[in-house]
């Protein structure tokens, strides 16, 4: 079909998570007026993940948060349609296959998030979705034991969300560490130690090579040969980026579908964000994927400003936060880019981690203490990662120099 017989132009999203819905109406903020559709295979509207592995878990019946009604995209002239699979990128047709027939589009946005990584063995429970979050909800209710396979993040959440609903709680790693993709160990340590608090232990260095039924519960095999009696198995050892669709045509992936710096991907007409997408680190120029809620959003706008002629690359600081008791992690930047490290410990007993590059650059920090503090440190930080200060070490360490005069 010719350009112009092709009416009015059609933005495809594929994804109709947190990333894709957020492009879809940063489109129209951007004044973009062609068509938009957006598929999703889940069967409901996009919600928040982050509930489900600390809010969700706490309460006996919890409402699904979502940021925006049908009724808004719908005023938005976005076209919905759930429960709709894309199966496969006809680049040369710019069309896409779905289970409910093609769908023709001009220009495509692939926000296909991630799922956990499996550990193939039986009787094992994931997190991602609602109704995961459902069934771990009803598993914890009941009590008991419980083995949590993974000290991430979604792990260590699980965790201490069944430790306060009064399960017994025994975390297994099998990396040396807690929280070794992204946090500093000095503050995966207190993460470890607060857990400990708590009556929950983190056994690093360990792995599970079984899980059996049996008439009482759950027989885990351990790598260090000892065996668990649970009553239940969770694993949160980390997640894949939907990235099938993608590399089946032909898209350039690595960890992620690739993307440059205005989140387009090796097709000029196909732009990735989000869990799927692998971008440059505006900072450190590593290539990067980062799960987290506000890059979600922040990578989505910058989609929709480079769709609508905007020229700006994604500088966005990444930023990730983590519930734990009544404790909450704050991260801004990438812990990983830097080089050196600096450690604030605060009067309350708290911390704030400082990562400095070969240059002295401020590239990332991460608090793990009471809310307000840590929300209010990580918000100076994040301004200083931004503004690519490269503040006196000696300042950093010292807690009676406030953030906010460091430049
Ligand atoms: C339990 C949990 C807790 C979390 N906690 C935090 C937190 O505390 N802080 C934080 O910053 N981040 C947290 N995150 C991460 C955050 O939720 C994600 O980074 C965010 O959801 C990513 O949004 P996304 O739209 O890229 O991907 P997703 O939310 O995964 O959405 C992608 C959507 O695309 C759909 N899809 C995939 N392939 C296709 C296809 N071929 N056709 C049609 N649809 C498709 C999927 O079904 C999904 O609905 C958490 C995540 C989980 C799972």
């Amino acid at each position: 079909m010719s350009e112009s017989t092709r009416g009015p132009e059609q933005v495809v999203v594929v994804g109709a998570g947190e990333c894709g819905t957020r492009a879809a109406m940063a489109l129209r903020e951007r004044g973009f007026t062609g068509e938009i559709t957006l598929l999703g295979r889940e069967e409901v509207i996009a919600y928040e993940r982050p509930p489900l592995s600390k809010a969700a878990l706490a309460a006996d019946d919890p409402e699904l948060v979502h940021p925006w009604t049908e009724e808004a995209l719908a005023e938005a002239g976005i076209s919905l349609r759930l429960g709709v699979e894309v199966t496969a990128i006809d680049r040369e047709g710019r069309t896409v296959e779905t289970t409910d027939g093609p769908v023709p589009y001009d220009r495509l946005v692939l926000a296909t998030g991630a799922g956990p990584r499996r550990l193939g063995l039986d009787h094992v429970h994931y997190l991602r979705t609602h109704a995961d979050a459902a069934t771990l909800r009803d598993l914890v209710r009941r009590g008991g034991r419980l083995l949590v396979v993974g000290a991430g993040f979604i792990g260590l959440e699980i965790a201490a969300g069944a430790r306060e609903r009064g399960m017994e709680v025994v975390v297994v790693e099998a990396a040396d560490r807690a929280l070794a993709r992204m946090v500093p160990s000095v503050v995966a340590d207190r993460v470890v130690a607060l857990h400990a608090e708590h009556g929950v232990t983190v056994r690093t260095g360990t792995t599970v090579t079984s899980v059996e039924r049996h008439a009482e519960g759950l027989r885990a095999a351990l790598s260090t040969g000892e065996g668990l009696e649970v009553d239940a198995v969770v694993a949160g050892v980390g997640a894949a980026p939907h990235t099938e669709i993608a590399s089946a045509a032909g898209l350039l992936v690595e960890d992620g579908i690739v993307v440059d710096e205005q989140l387009r991907t090796s097709d000029p007409r196909i732009w990735a964000a989000g869990d799927c997408a692998a971008f440059p680190d505006a900072r450190s120029g590593h290539r990067v994927r980062v799960e987290s809620w506000r890059s979600a959003h922040d990578q989505a706008v910058t989609v929709a400003a480079s769709m609508t002629g905007g020229q700006e690359p994604h500088v966005a600081v990444p930023w990730f936060w983590s519930d734990q008791y009544d404790q909450m992690l704050q991260t801004a930047g990438l812990p990983t880019t830097a080089v050196t490290e600096v450690v604030r410990e605060r009067a309350d007993g708290s911390l704030i981690h400082f990562g400095l590059d070969a240059g002295g650059r401020l590239v990332a920090a991460t608090s793990l203490g009471r809310g307000p503090v840590v929300a209010k440190d990580i918000r100076v930080a994040e301004q200083l990662i931004a503004t690519r200060a490269t503040p006196d070490p000696a300042a950093l360490a010292d807690p009676g120099v406030a953030l906010r005069s460091l430049r």
